[in-house]
């Protein structure tokens, strides 16, 4: 399989070299370059069998590609911890979907897992190191640094805008050490954005090392997410004997895209419902067909906070007209107040105790017209676990939210990072001075 940018002004290319790159050389986001035949719901493994359903689905766009044979070990790597499917109303129509299993907490974890397995063996024997800069608001940084962490030829650099990610998450991004850098950025979260776009472009530091990207673009992260979708679906699929709708907290649109894949590619969903938090754009396009991005609003589900979704140009490649999107994807918008009350209502109703991102799933959840939620079955994405933001969930609560094994282990360790400016200059120097003195 090839995969072709969205802006159609460069070659096609495979699949390593796809996720290699991160974004393409002409700035637009990798796509498969054609659909493979959809699988049937019945030739697929036991739910409870990520490695294996993930063979199975990716199989068609990694072949022919240097990287095929290796499949089974990547997704073995990549999907050593669970997703579990938890029934809400003794199992009669509402799910939640837990993928906060992993090392850091969030669902982030999967595709930084399968992007670390995958680019470590894309770049075995090379010359020189594979450099990769990510700049995140909270979740995606830690994810990406503890994927990559001690692995040989690679080196991380994480800049987070300093001040403005919650004590747990700045933890996950400082804690690592060896070949992880960080950075707290005197600036915003697109300060960061845009310092990583002109590192892309500085002869300086490519004549260095070979830069990569581990943000949503990166088809790399999609392919794994469509697993979860996969499986969960099935479940419910071999239960009831009917198709599953998703509601999933959204901002960059990647996890949303993942599982309209995981549809295309013949898995029994039916609805995609997108929630987003105050940062509107999505659902504003939807209502209105005007497509405006804005500046991000700082709102209590920060992963969230986009203004501009990175991964909206997929999303547009794909449904072209907006009759063909109305028609994939419905979405709502939460604010802060409803994202407080839903914290506390899951609790009080049911017993859960959900991250601001998950509560903004399901407040949009409620919010659908009865008519809609007693079709068939419903799946709530929780997309972080709430200890990572316990500053918001258990003065809400008046109770302490416990910490997974995996959260504190992090805790333990030592942290460490340099503050720079938001600046070309600041970064380059830093990065230029680090590879001569290694
Ligand atoms: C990143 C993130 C989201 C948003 O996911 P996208 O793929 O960017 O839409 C939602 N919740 C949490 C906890 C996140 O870390």
């Amino acid at each position: 399989m090839q995969f072709v940018s969205t802006r159609g002004k460069v070659p096609a290319t495979g699949f390593g070299a796809a996720l290699a790159q991160g974004l393409a050389p002409d700035g637009g986001l990798y796509l498969p370059a054609s659909w493979p035949v959809p699988v049937s719901p019945a030739s697929l493994p036991d739910a409870s069998q990520l490695p294996q359903i993930a063979n199975q689905l990716i199989a068609p766009f990694i072949a022919g590609d240097d990287l095929a044979p290796q499949l089974p070990a990547i997704t073995a790597g990549a999907f050593d911890f669970p997703a579990p499917l938890v029934p809400l109303d003794g199992g009669r129509r509402l799910h939640v979907l837990e993928l906060f299993h992993g090392p850091t907490a969030a669902f982030k974890d999967f595709g930084a897992r399968f992007l670390a397995e995958s680019l470590t063996r894309v770049r075995a024997g090379a010359s020189r190191p594979l450099r990769i800069l990510v700049a995140t608001s909270g979740d995606t940084g830690g994810a990406v640094a503890a994927a990559f962490h001690n692995r040989p030829g690679v080196e991380v650099a994480v800049l987070f805008p300093k001040g403005l990610v919650s004590p747990t998450q700045e933890r996950q991004l400082t804690c690592w050490g060896g070949n992880v850098q960080s950075f707290a950025v005197r600036g915003t979260f697109d300060d960061c954005q845009r310092l990583v776009k002109e590192a892309f472009l500085d002869e300086n530091l490519r004549s260095r090392a070979e830069l990569s990207s581990a943000n949503s673009i990166n088809i790399g992260r999609l392919f794994p997410q469509m697993v979860y979708y996969a499986a969960s679906s099935l479940r419910v699929w071999r239960e009831h004997g009917e198709p599953a709708s998703y509601v999933i907290p959204s901002g960059n649109l990647g996890n949303a895209l993942a599982c309209l894949l995981a549809r295309q590619l013949g898995l029994p969903i039916a609805d995609v419902h997108l929630a987003h938090n105050a940062n509107r754009t999505v659902p504003d396009y939807l209502t209105t067909g005007d497509w405006k991005p804005r500046s991000s609003i700082a709102t209590l589900a920060s992963a969230m906070d986009v203004g501009n979704p990175s991964n909206f140009e997929r999303l547009q490649n794909i449904y072209p007209v907006i009759s063909s999107m109305r028609e994939a994807v419905t979405a709502d918008t939460v604010d802060d107040a409803a994202i407080r009350s839903r914290i506390k209502l899951g609790f009080e109703q049911l017993g859960q105790i959900w991250c601001p991102h998950t509560a903004v799933a399901a407040e949009a959840y409620a919010r659908l017209p009865e008519s809609r939620r007693s079709k068939g079955r419903w799946i709530l994405v929780a997309t972080a676990h709430p200890a990572k933001f316990r500053e918001i969930v258990e003065p809400l609560l008046g109770r302490e939210v416990a910490v997974p094994q995996s959260l504190a282990a992090l805790f333990a360790r030592p942290v460490a990072c340099t503050e720079i400016d938001a600046g070309l200059e600041s970064l380059r120097a830093q990065l230029m001075a680090e590879q001569e003195n290694p």
